[in-house]
């Protein structure tokens, strides 16, 4: 028995810290008193709670299987709702003479249906879009009808995206063309003379204010897009002399995505208000401020300047940056600008759950280790068991350092055939034995020492889970981002084991054996035992921003099924949304192919083996239904 079962029964209370659901939730999800997961886009209201177990019946009644990318459409609906109502407490609070205008960045995720829903919920607020490419102007132009909201087109632009621009603001677009390098300035001015339209001009600009975070290599005196401050004088000089000055409306910058820390933010928004100020100043009309993205998401629930966090909330976020332009402003009495952010992070991340189910669970298993060795056990194996023996609190550290050399040596013994497969066989079982009691007696330490720290995951059971983390979780293998992971159900039992993560690629990397923490990261997740056949549900939180077209085709995993709900005040929620996942077929396509000309191929094998006597025609006609049945299923595992 461990220390949480003498302390008394396990709690959905329990639960609750030990995933740190309240923490990371936003307020969206908790946990029921029969141990469920349960969304609700409402926040306070209860009656809106939903299970995610229910969702999770609904969906399989209707015949599709996991893995699912399960969206929330009020919870996008939610996440706009909040932001701009953020800034407009802010701006009311300070009194600030501007509003606020924001876009959501379309690479963030550019699923139809994201970009449909954040036009349609974003209409009340004027709430705009952002592209940063053709593909993304073209979608954009399709979806967007609100003529106050805001198209910021950013981006290297060749002639044919900048006409789009340009026929965009003759149709009445607030659009807005961003110069990134100086070079677009003079294509712009030869196809708006063409054109005969004038543009609204924005210039993006680097700022010397620098970010810290993974993803922030957008910011600083090096990063690639954006104009120097020589470079906005020569572009300014520029468009004096040929009487376009009138046409610079936005100044814009972007620092870069998941910035932890409210002083960076801060910092760059007063430096690049100062810039601001001057372009007005230079006798631009100006007018829009637009901040980029930058705003994080708490994925680990922390509330600290940690990569995977962020110490200030959406209110502080806003509150800030209306007061930072303020400051900055107010005493040469430059009017207030529009100030436009581009979140897209925060906007998308809480609308997307990943859920999978356990395909299997692998378990160091508990050994009987007999009371002596017989006399003619090789030396060094009975070594190792007296180790085994001799460990107490007091020598932990020896008796690691011992078990791991002793084990070495009895390998190698292997090698060179003095000792039996059996033997070493054998010696592994005490080997792990061992490894085990160092770790529970480690509990009871303190500090225990830094060699000991990754026991953990070393004896950790491994969870074999229904989805690819190359397609699904891209970021948590390419650049180690955390998402809070906790089981959908049993939530008022103890989690009994502690576990990794493994995904069905095959792949060594396709694991998750890094977990949140309020403190630091874990090495392991605890979760219930699985008995063979029991369905166990999990998932993965806060999966909607980039991770969805970042996947990857590895192992040829495709895209998942994806189902969207909508959740009404009484808790009842429609299925708004069906797209079924890729098949094997639709796979093999995309690495060029064809499903028909396999099937032509497979049958010709499978004939010759007719003639080769290995099978007979009706063989064949169940072979061939076999392999046609796989072709058009699911690429993930099926029951
Ligand atoms: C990626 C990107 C964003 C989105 O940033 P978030 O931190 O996700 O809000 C905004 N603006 C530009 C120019 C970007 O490249």
């Amino acid at each position: 028995m461990n220390k949480t079962e003498l302390l008394g029964r396990w709690t959905k209370e329990k639960s609750e810290e030990l995933y740190g659901i309240k923490n990371w939730g936003a307020g969206y999800f908790s946990i029921s008193d029969k141990g469920e997961v349960m969304v609700n886009p409402y926040m306070k209201n209860k009656e809106s709670d939903t299970s995610l177990m229910d969702i999770i019946s609904g969906i399989r009644e209707r015949g599709l299987d996991m893995p699912v990318l399960l969206r929330f459409e009020n919870l996008l609906d939610a996440q706009i709702s909040f932001l701009n109502e953020s800034f407009n407490n802010a701006i009311k609070t300070l009194n600030y003479q501007g509003f606020y205008r924001g876009v959501y960045p379309i690479k963030v995720n550019q699923q139809q249906q994201v970009i449909e829903e954040v036009t349609k919920f974003g209409q009340r607020y004027h709430h705009g879009l952002e592209v940063g490419s053709k593909p993304e102007l073209i979608a954009a132009l399709s979806l967007l009808k609100d003529k106050e909201a805001c198209l910021i087109c950013n981006g290297y632009k060749d002639e044919e995206f900048i006409d789009l621009c340009l026929y965009a603001v003759k149709m009445g677009f607030n659009c807005f063309f961003v110069i990134e390098i100086p070079g677009e300035l003079d294509l712009l001015l030869a196809r708006s003379e063409a054109l005969g339209i004038k543009p609204n001009i924005g210039i993006r600009i680097k700022l010397s204010a620098k970010a810290g975070g993974h993803w922030t290599d957008s910011g600083g005196d090096r990063s690639i897009f954006g104009l120097n401050v020589s470079q906005v004088i020569t572009m300014v000089d520029k468009l004096k002399e040929c009487n376009m000055l009138d046409s610079l409306k936005l100044m814009h910058y972007h620092l870069g995505s998941q910035i932890p820390n409210i002083r960076d933010i801060r910092s760059a928004v007063l430096e690049a208000t100062r810039v601001y100020a001057e372009l007005v100043k230079e006798g631009a009309p100006m007018g829009y401020l637009d901040l980029g993205g930058g705003l994080a998401v708490d994925y680990d629930g922390s509330n600290t300047n940690y990569t995977n966090s962020r110490n200030y909330s959406v209110e502080e976020y806003c509150t800030d940056i209306v007061e930072a332009v303020m400051s900055i402003l107010d005493p040469s009495e430059i009017p207030h600008p529009v100030i436009v952010t581009e979140s897209g992070r925060t906007t998308v991340a809480y609308y997307s759950v990943l859920l999978f189910n356990v395909l299997d669970v692998e378990k160091l298993e508990e050994y009987e280790i007999p009371e002596s060795l017989k006399d003619e056990t090789p030396e060094q194996i009975k070594n190792l068991f007296e180790v085994y023996k001799s460990l107490t609190l007091k020598n932990i550290q020896e008796c690691y350092n011992d078990a791991l050399y002793y084990r070495d040596q009895i390998r190698e013994m292997f090698k060179h055939g003095s000792i039996t497969l059996r033997e070493r066989s054998f010696s592994e079982k005490i080997f792990w034995s061992l490894i085990s009691k160092i770790s529970k007696e480690k509990q009871k330490l303190k500090n225990p020492p830094p060699d000991l720290e990754d026991l953990e995951s070393a004896i950790a059971d491994i969870y074999y889970c229904n989805f690819s983390v190359f397609q699904s979780i891209p970021d948590s293998w390419a650049i180690d981002q955390l998402f809070p992971i906790m089981p959908l159900h049993r939530l008022t039992e103890l989690p009994k084991r502690n576990a990794i993560i493994a995904d069905i690629t095959c792949d060594c990397d396709g694991k998750i054996d890094r977990f949140i923490d309020l403190h630091d990261v874990r090495n392991t997740l605890p979760l219930h035992d699985v008995k063979n056949g029991d369905d166990y549900y999990l998932g993965v939180f806060l999966v909607g921003a980039y991770q969805e077209t970042l996947g990857d085709l590895h192992n040829l995993f495709g895209d998942t099924n994806v189902v969207s709900v909508r959740i009404y005040p009484d808790g009842d929620y429609d299925f708004v949304k069906e797209i079924h996942g890729d098949s094997v077929a639709d796979v093999l396509s995309y690495v060029e192919f064809d499903p028909k000309d396999m099937i032509e191929r497979f049958r010709e094998t499978a004939e010759a083996a007719i003639r080769e006597g290995l099978i007979d025609p009706t063989d064949r006609r169940e072979i061939m239904k076999a392999y046609d049945t796989g072709l058009r299923g699911y690429t993930y595992y099926e029951r």
